[in-house]
C-alpha cells in the first residue's frame, strides 16, 4: 500500500544520522492523526519560540515567547524535505481543536 511505503521511506531517511530531516524529526517529534492525515508534531517551548508566526488554524499571530507547536505532513506529495519546508506553527489549543 502506498501509504505504508511512504512512511517506511521516511523511516529509512531518518536512520541516516547526518541528514537534515533526521535532525528535525528527532527533536521530540511525534505523529498525530488530524482530519484523516498523519502529521509530525513537535512542541516548541516558550524559550525556543524566537519568531512570530501566523497560526494557520485561526489566522492570528503566534508571538515570540509563546509556547506552541509545529506540525508538518507525514505524507507530502513532494517528499519529506518539502513537508518540512511547509511546516506550520499552530497555537497548541488550535491544534487540539483540529
Ligand atoms: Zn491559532
Amino acid at each position: 500500500m502506498a501509504r505504508s511505503r511512504r512512511v517506511s521511506k521516511y523511516q529509512r531517511a531518518a536512520q541516516r544520522p547526518q541528514h537534515d530531516v533526521t535532525r528535525l524529526a528527532h527533536g521530540g517529534a511525534r505523529t498525530e492523526s488530524r482530519r484523516g492525515e498523519e502529521w509530525f508534531v513537535r512542541d516548541v517551548p516558550a524559550h525556543r519560540a524566537e519568531k512570530s508566526y501566523v497560526c494557520p488554524s485561526c489566522g492570528l499571530p503566534v508571538p515570540p515567547g509563546q509556547a506552541h507547536l509545529v506540525a508538518w505532513r507525514a505524507e507530502h506529495l513532494f517528499g519529506d524535505e518539502a513537508a518540512l519546508r511547509d511546516r506550520r506553527h499552530f497555537h497548541a489549543h488550535c491544534w487540539r481543536l483540529g
